[in-house]
């Protein structure tokens, strides 16, 4: 290696998480910089005594000034490099019976950014095409390269770049969006989840179009609803719905009634024509646009009372400052689901907020118990499918948590 090299060198106090595999090098980290880095260029991660630690790519405008890509000093960052990476990731999921063993879904996530050793980098897969979220400076600058090896490795119809996430602002990078490769998708790309058709809008859509991490959460309510044909019929209720995957799910179960409620009426629209897409009659009472803290105030009003509740609500807490705000947030939707569900009803509540971690998320929950004057018991513990591992070096990685209730 050239003596040219740039180098970070990282204080002595601030190794320990480097030397653990954490991927992120914040700034208040670095004691020095040597040479002059190019923007998303790879640097080579010392301690101050001189030693290699890792290799990894630079952004001096970020707070995360360097992610980092290797612990091994014999590893050369070049095209192989990424190849192999992306390899990785994907020959993981072609083997991952988690996955498939359901059915085979033509939609799940291929690459997850830093859990899958490529920080930065999002690909997900919705048919014949491609869905990638740039989310790094040192993903953007390389992105046609790793388009053309997504392109090789992959042979898709087309891949589109979601890359308006709003953590590119603390990149220093503007919104981009369009085909970066091969056809242009259909205005709704079609895919199967399980048996269950859904159409995605991978243009306009939430994230990459869908909300892929729910798929495993989506079967198990499809399965918790299945139940003798004639046991009483059951009223569901399902909250921040998005585009009804939770709602085609139930249907499918023909368990009852289900109550969809968004506060877009845009992503209704596309609800209501996934629900029709699957054979089901659409109601249009059944769905609601509505802000979820008002429609449960109205229900709690009208003593409404529902067998089965999903709460999965955006992302409250976007930055550690908001936590405070966001656990507000979670106990006042959750205290009200409380209140709503029969006795023995079932409540699934999500958090997607990576600052709030499940130990928290339990106890904004119990808080919002004590209140509502129930009790309940914890069936299980919800996370995002296998298709979105975690790194375990990566903690912020388990963004998504949730807990399958019974009230008694
Ligand atoms: N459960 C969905 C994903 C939910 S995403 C799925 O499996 O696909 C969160 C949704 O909450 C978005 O569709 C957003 O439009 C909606 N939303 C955000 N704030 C809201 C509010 N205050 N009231 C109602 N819906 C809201």
């Amino acid at each position: 290696m050239s003596s040219e090299q740039p180098t970070v060198i990282i204080r002595r106090e601030r190794e320990s998480a480097v030397i653990h595999h954490h991927p992120w090098v914040f700034s208040g980290a670095v004691a020095g910089v040597r040479g002059d880095p190019p923007p998303g260029g790879i640097v080579r991660v010392q301690s101050s005594r001189s030693e290699f630690l890792a290799w990894g790519y630079w952004n001096g405008r970020s707070q995360i000034q360097v992610r980092l890509l290797s612990w091994d000093e014999n590893e050369i960052i070049d095209a192989d490099f990424w190849r192999r990476r992306l390899e990785r990731a994907i020959a993981a999921r072609a083997e991952d019976n988690l996955i498939y063993q359901h059915g085979t879904p033509q939609a799940y996530r291929l690459v997850n950014a830093e859990s899958d050793y490529v920080p930065g980098l999002v690909v997900d897969r919705y048919g014949d095409w491609l869905v990638i979220q740039a989310l790094t400076l040192g993903i953007e600058v390389r992105k046609r390269e790793l388009v053309a090896l997504l392109a090789e490795l992959l042979n898709p119809a087309g891949i589109y770049d979601r890359s308006d996430a709003d953590v590119r602002q603390r990149e220093g990078l503007p919104p981009a969006t369009g085909l970066l490769w091969g056809r242009e998708p259909p205005d709704l790309i079609e895919i199967d989840e399980h048996g269950r058709r859904f159409l995605v809008d991978v243009r306009r859509g939430h994230k990459t179009g869908f909300y892929l991490d729910q798929r495993p959460n989506r079967f198990l309510l499809g399965n918790l609803l299945r139940n003798d044909p004639d046991s009483p019929k059951k009223t569901i209720l399902n909250l921040f719905a998005y585009t009804g995957g939770f709602t085609v799910y139930a249907l499918e179960a023909l368990a009852g009634r289900v109550i969809t409620v968004d506060s877009s009426g845009e992503v209704l629209a596309l609800a209501k024509r996934n629900v029709a897409l699957n054979g089901f009659p659409v109601n249009d009472a059944d769905f609601v646009e509505a802000d979820v803290f008002q429609q449960l105030r109205l229900y709690r009003d009208s003593a409404q009372q529902f067998d089965l509740i999903i709460l999965d609500p955006p992302k409250f807490a976007a930055v550690q400052s908001m936590i405070d705000r966001a656990a507000r947030g979670y106990k006042d939707i959750n205290l009200l689901a409380f209140k709503l569900l029969k006795p023995g009803g079932l409540l699934m509540t999500f958090s997607c907020s990576g600052g709030v971690s499940l130990d928290l998320f339990k106890k904004i929950v119990f808080g919002a118990l004590t209140d509502s004057g129930r009790e309940a018991q914890i069936l299980q513990t919800l996370g995002a499918g296998s298709d979105h591992p975690v790194a375990l070096t990566f903690p912020e990685g388990e963004y998504l948590k949730g807990l399958l209730l019974r009230v008694l």
